[in-house]
């Protein structure tokens, strides 16, 4: 039995809040299609400038008891939120992988889904910098970190064709990434068609194209699963509770896949097995 990791995984809930910041940053500016880098953080509300010693992740939300300096006026939730959760998951990540490329595999992927959460859930939209950005970083560790897929092997091993570990991992990286938009597009198209109006935004599909690169077919199937499960489930629920129009109501869809995607990250592996022994 190893040491268990309890220094690792402190310091990666430390380094994950620190980019759990970041990502707030991100989940505020990238919608409205401003620079991460400057200017320095400002109050949304008061717009005076954030020192540092007021931008601590979670420390200055607790000792600013949620209000800021200047204006007094509210800091939202999100900010810890978003901190705390991406911390949680990087040393819970650690805790079970342990300090390799693997682990940081999966950091990258749970944070850019956690801030995926937040800025549909805020602004109906799905920044590209995360979905197609992270389509393309999930491609680039398919070679080094291996794809826990099969689906890749068993077609080309229908039609005969086998290559080396690695090249079969960047195969189901690949299908990942072109099987499960392709189906969520396709139903989208048709939906469309037949009763003409817009079902599903573009950001989903390039956004189940970044989870397929990560997971392969059936961790992104188990997204989609899972992810519209629970939509519509919460979504009806929600729209009885608040009384919103249904018709007019736009459901923060991908704000659903993307937690669906941390379950299939996390759990995933454990679930398909578990599926697999009842068939
Ligand atoms: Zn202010």
């Amino acid at each position: 039995m190893d040491e268990p990791l309890v220094l690792e995984a402190a310091l990666a809930f430390v380094f994950g809040l620190l980019i759990g910041s970041f990502l707030n940053v991100c989940i505020y500016r990238w919608p409205l299609d401003l620079s991460v880098v400057s200017p320095r953080s400002q109050c949304p509300q008061c717009e005076a400038p954030i020192a540092w010693f007021d931008n601590i992740p979670l420390l200055s939300y607790l000792l600013l008891r949620g209000r800021c300096r200047g204006c007094g006026k509210g800091i939202s939730y999100r900010y810890p939120l978003v901190e705390l959760l991406t911390a949680g998951f990087f040393a819970w990540i650690v805790w079970q992988l342990g300090v390799n490329w693997g682990a940081v595999k999966y950091c990258i992927l749970v944070a850019m889904l956690i801030a995926l959460m937040f800025t549909d859930l805020e602004e109906r939209i799905l920044p590209d910098e995360f979905t197609l950005g992270g389509t393309l970083i999930g491609l680039a560790f398919s070679p080094f970190i291996l794809v826990p897929d099969i689906t890749a092997h068993a077609v080309l091993g229908l039609l005969g064709l086998k290559f080396p570990d690695r090249g079969m991992s960047v195969a189901e990286s690949l299908f990942g990434v072109i099987l499960p938009a392709g189906t969520l597009w396709l139903g989208g198209y048709l939906f469309e068609k037949f009763r003409g109006k817009e079902g599903l935004g573009l950001g989903d599909v390039k956004m189940m194209a970044m989870v397929g690169a990560f997971l392969g077919v059936r961790g992104a199937l188990l997204t989609l699963i899972a992810g519209s499960v629970a939509g519509s489930l919460i979504g009806m629920i929600y729209i009885k509770l608040t009384k919103q129009d249904m018709g007019s109501y736009q459901l923060p869809f991908g704000t659903f896949l993307a937690a669906a995607a941390i379950f299939a990250a996390m759990a995933g592996p454990k679930v398909i097995q578990w599926y697999s022994a009842l068939l």
